[in-house]
């Protein structure tokens, strides 16, 4: 242990490491300031200044698609009037609130996927300035979207290439950390079409050199899968939702798309709002069975592109229809090891170490010597069983505790 500096030492009996479960038992790690600084196996819990007997540690985790100034309402047109009547300030108020909240479910990074971006920009700046203990959030603000196209009521509207290209320079300008553009209609808009594109893979390209001329990317909202063609060609970088959709009630992956978005690294951000919890949670099934109908071709399309090797990681998109922000996330990656069948340590991994990668967070997503001390101790083991997640005992963001 290098003592000299650390600040607090923390123990527990294991660990996932943002990557795989360490052997042995018996975790120390040393947190100094906001960073940690020491991390050892075979410890003692005497070394320690707090012990977690019985616990793992893991890192902090990465909720990589949220709305934080939606309300998580019963229905879509619900949360979209509860978005319409709030004024700024309560949105901040709201945002405040379940940012909070995602701390209490181990969350120490949120990246806000779409609101106004004032709010979000100010919310972010509460955040780095020390006057809320965290998350940390990285925020698109509006979403670049045709004038009545999905989620238009919130968005920057761009119609053709120059348009697009103006709002993404106007947004970076304004200082979001990545932009998000909406390539096809979406299920809280009624007036957009989720089988139909709003943007050309040449306007999408514009938007992904414009963002990548200021070291950042773009997130493309994709609910169809020549929409997902369109964000692959032109070289989005994370690709949210990621349907595989061709038609109303049907999914069909296809293997020639898979390979151009593994050979260009990019990331299938995959989806596990609510409707998705059907065998996680029962009362989810008694809810309209319009949204089951589909489920199966989609979790089937998507077991073949994870089988197929494409990069993915997984989200709530919060905020969302009967998805609150922070518990959402820990009824998703049960959801996900369920439906898509993933072992507990991918859906782990997903939210941790390649959700870090594929956001390009370089300082955490892993317990290692030099990152961020964004740290979770829950009871029990989660990759013998995820529910464990649900036992939270303690959670750091930056070094600070916050649970
Ligand atoms: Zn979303």
């Amino acid at each position: 242990m290098q003592d000299r500096n650390t600040t607090v030492r923390i123990y527990a009996e294991w660990m996932f490491d943002g990557d795989d479960v360490v052997p042995g038992s018996g975790i120390l790690l040393g947190v100094s300031g906001s960073h940690i600084a020491a991390v050892r196996a075979g410890a003692n819990p005497e070394e320690a200044d707090l012990q977690f007997s019985g616990c793992s540690v893991l890192p902090g985790l990465i909720d990589s698609h949220v709305h934080l100034c939606f309300s998580a309402g019963r229905t879509h047109a619900e949360v979209v009037e509860d978005l319409l009547k709030s004024d700024g300030d309560q949105l901040l108020q709201r945002a405040i609130k379940h940012a909070q909240q995602a701390l209490k479910a181990g969350i120490t990074t949120l990246r806000d996927c779409g609101g106004p971006t004032q709010v979000l920009l100010a919310l972010r700046t509460l955040v780095n300035q020390g006057k809320l203990p965290g998350p940390e959030v990285l925020v698109s603000g509006s979403p670049i979207t045709t004038p009545k196209g999905h989620l238009y009521y919130v968005g920057a509207p761009a119609t053709g290439a120059e348009d697009v290209e103006r709002r993404t320079d106007d947004l970076l300008e304004a200082g979001v950390d990545f932009v998000k553009l909406i390539v096809t209609g979406g299920n809280m808009t009624p007036e957009s079409n989720r089988l139909g594109c709003q943007y050309s893979a040449e306007e999408i390209k514009r938007a992904v050199r414009c963002a990548e001329r200021a070291n950042r990317y773009i997130a493309a909202h994709v609910l169809n899968r020549e929409g997902l063609r369109r964000a692959v060609l032109a070289g989005v970088r994370t690709l949210e939702h990621c349907s595989w959709r061709t038609g109303l009630v049907h999914h069909e992956f296809d293997e020639g798309l898979a390979r151009l978005m593994r050979q260009q690294g990019q990331i299938a951000s995959l989806t596990m709002s609510a409707p998705t919890w059907r065998k996680v949670w029962p009362e989810m099934g008694k809810l309209d069975p319009e949204l089951f109908r589909d489920l199966e071709d989609r979790f089937a399309s998507e077991r073949q592109m994870i089988e197929s090797g494409v990069r993915f990681i997984l989200h709530t998109d919060a905020g969302v229809r009967q998805t609150p922000v922070g518990i959402s996330l820990i009824y998703g990656l049960r959801a996900a090891q369920l439906e898509l069948g993933l072992s507990s340590v991918e859906c782990l991994r997903a939210v941790t170490g390649h959700a870090a990668d594929a956001l390009g967070l370089v300082d955490r997503g892993r317990l290692r010597v030099g990152q961020r001390a964004d740290i979770v101790v829950v009871k029990g083991r989660p990759w013998q069983d995820l529910s464990a997640l649900h036992e939270i005992r303690g959670v750091w963001c930056g070094g600070k505790r916050c649970v």
